[in-house]
């Protein structure tokens, strides 16, 4: 039976950039989604291969910014988003040799704008801490203080579990294999079980999203 259903938004690819757009769209009460990720099962691609380290600093203003919030969530998630702690805390430590110390004061000034928890090291105190680093000259060194390891499976899981239940179209084994586009704009996206067509379709095709 082709599927002839009309959504707000189709996403293509349920990795974790999928997934949360997906739950981040029903917070919004956005809930005619549908979310297609053509493997058997999510997160099977870079989302399941990840180091999983927040690091809450980047040289990009606009891309730290978005880390810090992303952040805030790890370490706070609404009330019932998950089972355990989407965040196991751990210290991350940034090391800058002398030549670079411009950047140690930019990328200081960058985290005390947008509140990031971080300690400034001198050499002997990044030493003390670790001492390894004797074999390195840091200058100075910045210790980002509420950071840590993502448990990425649960993230994924209760975004997708919290989007199913608001009534996101949730499907695997579903390869999105042609975008309709008439005027200019996205109209449906063909796969195998149908068309669905969309006001808006999102491309979340992670590696894939050029082809
Ligand atoms: C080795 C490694 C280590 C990393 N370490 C970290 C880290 O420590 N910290 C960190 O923050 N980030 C890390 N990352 C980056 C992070 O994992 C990625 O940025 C993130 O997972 C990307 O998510 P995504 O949803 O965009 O892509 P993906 O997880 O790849 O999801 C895209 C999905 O789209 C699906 N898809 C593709 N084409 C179609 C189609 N036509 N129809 C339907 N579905 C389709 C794919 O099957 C896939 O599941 C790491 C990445 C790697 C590879």
């Amino acid at each position: 039976m082709p599927d002839t259903s009309e959504f707000d938004v189709v996403i293509i690819g349920g990795g974790i950039a999928g997934a949360s757009l997906a739950y981040f769209l029903t917070e919004r009460g956005v809930t005619k989604v549908a979310l297609l990720e053509r493997e058997s099962q999510h997160g099977y691609h870079s989302t399941g291969r990840s180091a999983a380290s927040l690091v809450e600093f980047d040289p990009i203003p606009a891309v730290q910014r978005l880390k810090a919030m992303g952040g805030e969530f790890l370490r706070n998630p609404p009330a019932g988003f998950a089972d355990n702690p989407l965040l196991i805390p751990t210290l991350v430590m940034i090391l800058y040799r002398r030549p670079n110390l411009r950047e140690f004061q930019r990328a200081a000034a960058g985290l005390r704008r947008d509140r990031v928890a971080f300690e400034s090291l001198s050499c002997a105190e990044s030493k003390a801490r670790v001492p390894a680093l004797l074999l390195d000259e840091p200058e100075r060194a910045l210790m980002l203080t509420s950071c840590g390891r993502i448990d990425v499976h649960e993230l994924l899981t209760s975004y997708l579990r919290h989007a199913r239940r608001r009534g996101v179209l949730v499907r695997t084994g579903s390869e999105a294999r042609a975008i309709v586009v008439e005027n200019g704009r996205c109209h449906a996206v063909v796969t195998d079980a149908g068309t669905l067509r969309a006001r808006c379709v999102v491309n979340a095709a992670g590696a894939w999203a050029g082809p």
